[in-house]
């Protein structure tokens, strides 16, 4: 009878365990946008799957919708226009969010930066460094205020001016994807997407949803600070160490400013928002890289946006908004 009960005990206490592994996160991952796509979530794998299906034609549409090369792209049509087109109700709210932070930021975001960004393309295949008059010519039809978005329709005042979504469609994607997965049955989960990082609902086991944030200068211990992160946020990172144009040897990042044509030099590495729109923390990481430690400070006192950030200068110090400190995990 005692061994009975002995083993009725252990059969008890292994029960939670066993319904625990039914509800392992389950993983799907796959390659859009140029941008590998992780998508975790606490739930039964007859849940998860056609949870996947659903994210994964979520994000073709999107891909379909922002993709530089693809000709039915809402990007394609505005490059094709002569002064203007009628987009996607999506592409709108991305495009508003992305003249928002522009005008806000004086332009150190600026969603018209994509004669740059090929002029940068161009020269790495050439392999020389632009050339004054191409930068110039690229410099001029990089500005913000030549477009106006009203409702869906965005028109420009020259032709020749396009747009680039590099700096901010992964973070608008990501917060599309958790209005979609936070309407699913689903406890909670994780979608990593490049260097965008969003959390929504519970792990199953309740622990808090925790993510490293890199310090990518050598010798400072790999990361700059671990964050607890809320439901709903997504928190963005631009760095120096992300991509790049090589030309003569020598590493060109891709962060540019617009104010100069050259890869932005403010004496950041890093730069991690998080915010609880991904258009907007993504549009700010790339802003608050440009901008530079200080004024990205006297940005944050604003108050004009809600957001927190860390700051990683080159020399591998750390700062962060006061917002953050208390959410720190060790
Ligand atoms: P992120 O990694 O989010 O900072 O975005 C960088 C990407 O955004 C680049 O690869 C370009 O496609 C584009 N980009 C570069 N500089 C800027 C800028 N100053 N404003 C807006 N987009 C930019
Ligand atoms: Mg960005």
């Amino acid at each position: 009878m005692r061994r009975f009960l002995c083993a009725l005990l252990i059969l008890l206490m292994l029960l939670p365990f066993s319904s625990c592994t039914r509800e392992e996160p389950q993983t799907d991952t796959v390659f859009l946008m140029d941008t590998l796509i992780t998508i975790t979530l606490y739930a039964p794998r007859e849940v998860a799957t056609p949870i996947f299906a659903e994210c994964r034609a979520l994000l073709c549409e999107l891909d379909a919708l922002w993709s530089r090369t693809k000709e039915e792209s809402d990007v394609s049509a505005f490059l094709r226009a002569e002064s203007g087109v009628t987009l996607d109700p999506r592409t709108a709210a991305l495009l508003q969010t992305a003249l928002d932070v522009s005008a806000r930021t004086d332009g150190a975001f600026d969603v018209t930066v994509a004669p740059l960004v090929e002029l940068w393309k161009a020269c790495e295949e050439a392999g020389h460094l632009p050339e004054s008059s191409e930068l110039q010519e690229a410099l001029s039809l990089t500005d913000w205020s030549r477009l106006q978005l009203t409702g869906t329709r965005l028109e420009k005042d020259d032709p020749r001016v396009r747009i680039d979504l590099g700096g901010i469609g992964k973070g608008a994607a990501i917060s599309i994807l958790l209005s979609y997965l936070e309407s699913t049955d689903a406890a909670g989960g994780m979608v990593s997407f490049g260097s965008n990082v969003a959390v929504f609902g519970q792990k199953t086991n309740g622990e808090t949803f925790r993510v490293a944030v890199r310090n990518p200068v050598e010798g400072k211990g790999g990361y700059a600070a671990i964050l607890s992160m809320r439901t709903g946020e997504v928190l963005s990172v631009s760095g120096d160490y992300e991509r790049f144009y090589t030309i003569d040897g020598e590493r060109y990042h891709h962060i540019l400013d617009p104010k100069t044509g050259y890869p932005s030099e403010s004496g950041l590495c890093s730069v991690a928002v998080v915010c609880a729109d991904g258009a907007l923390a993504d549009a700010l990481s790339t802003a608050l890289f440009v901008m530079g430690e200080e004024k990205a400070l006297a940005f944050y006192e604003t108050g004009v946006y809600t957001f927190e950030a860390i700051f990683v200068s080159s020399d591998g110090s750390v700062r962060m908004t006061e917002g953050l400190t208390e959410r720190l995990s060790q």
